[in-house]
């Protein structure tokens, strides 16, 4: 077993690392206050390239920088660090597009990770959240063209999106889920609410409507009926990139909490000289060790092609652990730094608003156990017990 990063992934953490502490957190009051200006956001997606980050997920082929399945987590650690989900200036195509014709891959794909357009991705409404079978959204051939209808809830980053990815149920079929690509600006296309969250996220999530919304068929994303293999596809990626973000904040705050407790002094002594506070740092510092140990393991495994059911199993149970773990922890350190814990313009505060959503958003934590459940049935135990032969 080999445990030590390479010389290549120790630069790409590297350069993540500086990306992030030079341009993100600087800008992380002013993004809490939403008072970050254009020219500053353009200045900093300028930083995006220069340090080699756009579409880091993604293959040179498809117009990323072709990292391997570590280093993208070495990177999502470094980013999620920041606070105000800032990491999300670090844009990447939505990775559906990779499956599109070349017209899409050529239209979307390769555009999108060098930074000219962006993508989200509508797959929740008011009645379908967890269960996306109930998606009441359909799209029927009409006149050769799809006729999209429906409303779409929590599209994050549409704002700053040129298209939204749909999934929507052929014929309102939902043995028919499929994906289309539609242009934000297209007729049809409506902002119904821009609801306000516990985090302050760099950018919004909007409640949309799609009122008769005509696409020709070369805006269909995978066949017909291909629609949820393709979100599952999405949410296994995304729940390991979760996982990496969890881990990136519970180290700040971690880090945070301990320079803290040295150097505050109550009752004639610094702070971590209390077995209460020490023992927070240490269960902190061990949940932080087991969660590293997780998310490497699968980085090394993904490194050496990790069967891609495997993968959906492991991702889960990593987007499981680590988000309930950077929770407890964020909690810790906010209880360690006192009433300035609770001040906004304390990282740790914002940190401890922003992990929440990581409970929430692709699949929460229910349905992360429903999935770990079903695959301890259907593939046994073992493949989370057991070790890698
Ligand atoms: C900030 C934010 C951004 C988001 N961005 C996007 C986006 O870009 N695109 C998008 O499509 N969606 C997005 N979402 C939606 C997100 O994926 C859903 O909120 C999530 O899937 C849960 O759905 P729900 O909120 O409708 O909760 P529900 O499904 O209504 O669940 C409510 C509660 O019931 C529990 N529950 C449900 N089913 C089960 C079960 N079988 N067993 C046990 N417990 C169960 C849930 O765990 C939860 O505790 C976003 C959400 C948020 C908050």
């Amino acid at each position: 077993m080999d445990f030590k990063l390479s010389a290549a992934d120790l630069e790409v953490q590297a350069r993540a690392r500086a990306f992030s502490e030079q341009h993100l957190f600087p800008n992380e009051i002013a993004c809490d206050e939403r008072k970050l200006t254009k020219e500053k956001l353009a200045e900093i997606r300028q930083q995006v390239i220069a340090h080699k980050l756009n579409g880091y997920i993604h293959s040179k082929t498809d117009g990323g920088q072709g990292y391997t399945p570590m280093q993208q987590i070495l990177v999502a650690e470094e980013i999620g660090k920041a606070t105000c989900g800032m990491w999300t200036v670090v844009w990447k195509a939505s990775t559906p597009l990779r499956r599109g014709t070349q017209w899409q891959r050529d239209t979307f794909l390769l555009p999108f990770n060098a930074g000219k357009g962006r993508s989200c991705f509508a797959i929740t409404e008011e009645g379908a959240g967890s269960d996306p079978s109930l998606v009441k959204t359909s799209a029927v051939m009409r006149n050769g063209k799809w006729v999209i209808n429906g409303e779409k809830w929590f599209v994050t980053s549409a704002d700053a999106s040129t298209v939204v990815i749909v999934h929507a149920h052929v014929d309102g079929d939902a043995a028919k889920p499929t994906l289309f690509i539609v242009d934000m600006d297209q007729p049809g296309v409506k902002i119904k609410r821009i609801p306000q969250f516990m985090h302050s996220y760099l950018y919004e999530h909007y409640e949309m409507v799609f009122d008769n919304v005509e696409v020709e068929d070369n805006r269909r994303l995978g066949e017909v009926g291909q629609g949820f293999d393709l979100t599952k596809e999405w949410f296994t990626e995304t729940r390991v990139e979760i996982a990496a973000h969890c881990l990136g904040a519970a180290i700040r705050a971690t880090e945070i909490a301990n320079d803290y407790a040295a150097g505050r002094i109550q009752f004639g002594k610094p702070i971590r000289d209390f077995q209460a506070i020490e023992f927070m740092l240490a269960d902190m510092a061990v949940e932080i060790m087991a969660a590293k140990s997780f998310l490497y393991r699968v980085g090394a495994e993904l490194n050496e092609g990790m069967d891609p059911k495997l993968m959906h199993a492991k991702a889960s149970a990593l987007k499981l652990y680590n988000s309930e773990m950077a929770g407890r922890v964020v909690d810790k350190a906010l209880q360690i730094l006192g009433g300035r814990g609770y001040m906004r313009e304390n990282p740790v505060e914002r940190l401890y608003r922003d992990v929440r959503v990581d409970r929430i958003w692709e699949g929460t934590s229910e349905i992360q156990r429903v999935i770990i459940a079903g695959q301890i049935k259907k593939r046994g135990l073992g493949i989370y017990t057991g070790w890698t032969a």
